[in-house]
């Protein structure tokens, strides 16, 4: 163990695994991903997702032990934030959220004039070649790497999440677009399985 050990679970003394995964879902009652762009002009994005569905609580506050050190939070939702919100960077954390507190609902939020709408797979491929002199043509699903309809890239990442085993199959996915002037959300895809409907 390296001298960090004691800011682990796995460091503390009698640590029991699945002990450990119960303390975590009591002090944190997160129920929904909202995923979304780095860009900060998308920081809103979070508040949105909570304010769209009504029944969240987002930022929250944080919960203090006794002495202080923080335990949890009230927070509902917590945001999962990638480049342009894409779900191929998001399919491990939605499988350690579940696994960790139990998720019902993911959300996918791609934003206006995202800078994936600026570019092509076919473009980063090419200047990656030249620039940094390595083939990344086949490390990435093309179809996820960039955005040029967002009404794909919402179909396509809604139907990457459903499809990946690491989904739990219970939770609802919704795409939405977030117009980052207006902080406006618009439902483009709902995907709501039939006996939670
Ligand atoms: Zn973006």
């Amino acid at each position: 163990m390296s001298d960090f050990a004691e800011f682990t679970f796995q460091g503390q003394p009698g640590y029991n695994e699945a002990a450990a995964r119960e303390i975590i879902a009591s002090v944190i009652p997160v129920r929904t991903i909202a995923m979304y762009c780095f860009d900060p002009r998308a920081a809103g994005a979070a508040q949105a997702v909570a304010d769209y569905f009504g029944d969240e609580v987002y930022p929250g506050e944080l919960l203090l032990d006794e002495t202080g050190r923080k335990m949890g939070s009230t927070a509902t939702v917590f945001p999962l934030i990638v480049g342009g919100g894409r779900a191929a960077d998001a399919l491990r954390s939605i499988t350690v959220s579940q696994h960790l507190f139990g998720i019902e609902r993911v959300v996918v939020v791609h934003h206006s004039f995202c800078g994936a709408t600026s570019f092509t797979a076919e473009g980063i491929t090419a200047a990656w070649k030249h620039e940094q002199h390595t083939d990344i043509s086949s490390l990435y699903d093309w179809d996820g790497i960039s955005i040029a309809d967002f009404e794909k890239s919402l179909n396509y990442d809604v139907s990457l999440i459903r499809n990946s085993p690491g989904t739990p199959k219970h939770i609802e996915i919704y795409g939405l677009f977030y117009d980052i002037d207006s902080g406006e959300l618009t439902e483009v895809v709902r995907d709501v399985p039939a006996e939670v409907a």
